[in-house]
């Protein structure tokens, strides 16, 4: 018997992933006069994941990776040019049309009928607060969550503060990561993205 059903929103309700592979595509094109595009990426990856502690999920976190990368393979000072550009974009991240996940609206319409529907989805306020204007799909939801982390806690504290018993309550994402180290007692479902495969969250493709 479940009370309620939650979805996560990155790339479960909307297209989150590719704008940021749009994003890094750009980074790498924008320094490949002087460096391997693919080292780039690399070094770009490598730091946006070791500032995450720190600075947490979303554009504003990506943009200042992309500067940490910028100043770490430049030899001397970055010119402001290349800045500025960098700076846009991660703006352009925050600035995409809302783009939904094929079947997402019909899914909640159809689910909503029957169970209250609540939205979790972590990262920056107000992007994930303009994606869930923007995706047009709050209508939809009982209750809507912007956290900072999904973790075993946080799911508690969200669950306590609602009144929702942990065991009838369903939560629905594309990745593991939304569940880590809370596989119990909420009840994870992972739904496939568009070519069909199911994410990890880690990078490897289940
Ligand atoms: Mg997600």
């Amino acid at each position: 018997m479940i009370d309620i059903i939650a979805f996560d929103g990155d790339d479960t309700l909307w297209h989150c992933e590719r704008l940021y592979a749009q994003a890094a595509g750009k980074f790498k094109r924008l320094f490949s006069n002087c460096h391997d595009p693919e080292w780039v990426g690399q070094r770009l990856s490598e730091i946006e994941i070791a500032n995450l502690s720190d600075y947490g999920y979303g554009f504003k976190s990506f943009a200042l990776s992309m500067i940490e990368t910028a100043i770490e393979i430049s030899d001397g000072p970055v010119p402001s040019d290349l800045l500025r550009q960098t700076i846009d974009i991660a703006r352009q991240i925050q600035r995409a049309d809302v783009q939904l996940v094929t079947f997402a609206e019909d899914t909640l319409a159809e689910l909503s009928a029957t169970y209250p529907l609540m939205l979790i989805t972590k990262g920056d306020f107000i992007e994930q607060a303009r994606k869930v204007t923007g995706s047009g799909l709050a209508k939809y939801f009982r209750s809507t969550e912007i956290i900072g982390e999904k973790s075993a806690e946080t799911y508690q504290e969200v669950l306590a503060r609602r009144h929702v018993n942990p065991r009838r309550f369903l939560m629905i994402g594309d990745s593991l990561r939304s569940w880590k180290g809370c596989a119990h007692p909420v009840q994870p479902h992972l739904v496939p993205r568009d070519d069909g495969l199911f994410h990890s969250g880690e990078g490897r493709i289940l």
